[in-house]
């Protein structure tokens, strides 16, 4: 079993918390959290261990008759792998701390792309993260264009990919530093290109960004032009035979996100979670060499595999076949349909 702990439980750390209870080859020793919050109860309810990142918090914890188990130094000492989920800027400066422990660490795409020797998506690069102590799974916007763009490239090689991302301001359980009635343009082209150049090298690609006052899915309009001209039949075959990407149709009555979010909570996963790519039937368009689609991304949920398969990456598990498909079966994952 490889012992796992996840520091930072949040948005992100708390759904790969969950994901680690669901390995059979894994175990959650415990969880850093610095304020002993409802979810903190809820937890601890559920008999997750929670350790705290210092010892200036335990009177909080103790105030709010918390149970901890210690700090980020005592469960360092039972981990073979560390998720570090915490908020950007963070997992650099812990990344010390696991170094002098000689701890492997996973770290998230709000990092810079330096805190680890690879940035990872595991259709793409599985194979060359394996062993490494430490590890970058791309942001939510990334892993998104990665799969699906990977996915095409690999059958139908891509000259120029051009991409416009229409993403939700903050996540539903924030109540601070969002936008209301505006759309915010990220000037010139935004920084998602740069960061896929990181997992897919020699993709050439240009995106731009707006955000917009949701709180749920991003969006991805995609315009890909490739080397030589195809089908719309065969992507959408392609696609639909892809891993951890899900083709839907608006005949479904699945045309728009508040529809996406229904449909999450029709399919009644943990949180509501949906961790594939979801890319519109009616959206995929073909003409000469020219391909055009739009996707939505979950972003709460779509780097919660990646996590997971990252985990047996660092810890030697050479089989990445296997490892997506345990992840995939553990955490109920389709590559085709929901139904
Ligand atoms: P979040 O703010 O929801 O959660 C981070 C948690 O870490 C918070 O509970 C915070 O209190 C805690 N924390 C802060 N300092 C800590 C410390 N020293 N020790 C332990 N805990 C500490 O953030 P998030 O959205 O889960 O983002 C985490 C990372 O994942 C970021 O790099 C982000 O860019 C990336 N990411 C986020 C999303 C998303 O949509 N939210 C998607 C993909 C990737």
């Amino acid at each position: 079993m490889i012992r796992v702990g996840v520091v930072g439980y949040g948005t992100i750390g708390k759904r790969v918390a969950n994901a680690i209870t669901k390995q059979p080859d894994m175990v959650l020793v415990g969880v850093v959290k610095r304020s002993p919050d409802y979810s903190a109860k809820i937890g601890i309810s559920r008999g997750i261990r929670f350790f705290i990142p210092h010892e200036e918090l335990v009177d909080a914890w103790n105030r709010a008759g918390a149970r901890y188990y210690g700090t980020l130094d005592d469960l360092l000492q039972e981990c073979d792998v560390i998720v570090d989920a915490t908020p950007k800027g963070i997992g650099m400066k812990n990344r010390v701390i696991y170094e002098s422990k000689g701890i492997k660490a996973i770290f998230q795409g709000g990092e810079h792309p330096n805190v680890g020797e690879v940035s990872f998506v595991a259709q793409v690069n599985y194979e060359s993260a394996l062993g490494k102590q430490f590890l970058r799974v791309v942001s939510c916007n990334t892993t998104g264009l990665a799969r699906v763009l990977h996915a095409i490239n690999q059958q139908y090689p891509i000259e120029k990919a051009i991409v416009f991302l229409v993403r939700r301001a903050i996540d539903p359980n924030q109540d601070t530093n969002g936008i209301i009635d505006c759309v915010a343009p990220s000037f010139g082209v935004s920084h998602h290109a740069e960061d896929l150049k990181t997992v897919l090298k020699d993709i050439n690609i240009v995106t731009f960004a707006v955000r917009i006052p949701v709180t749920h899915f991003h969006v991805h309009m995609i315009s890909i032009k490739l080397k030589e001209t195809v089908d719309r039949r065969e992507i959408i075959d392609l696609l639909e035979e892809s891993r951890r990407i899900v083709v839907l149709s608006s005949r479904d009555g699945l045309g728009s996100t508040a529809k996406l979010l229904d449909l999450s909570r029709e399919l009644g996963r943990p949180r509501f979670d949906i961790y594939e790519n979801l890319v519109w039937l009616d959206s995929i368009y073909a003409e000469g060499k020219w391909l055009h689609l739009m996707q939505a991304i979950h972003q709460e949920a779509i780097v919660i595999p990646e996590n997971i398969d990252a985990i047996r990456a660092v810890s030697g598990f050479t089989d990445a076949l296997t490892s997506m498909n345990l992840t995939d079966s553990s955490l109920s994952i389709v590559s085709t349909r929901f139904y």
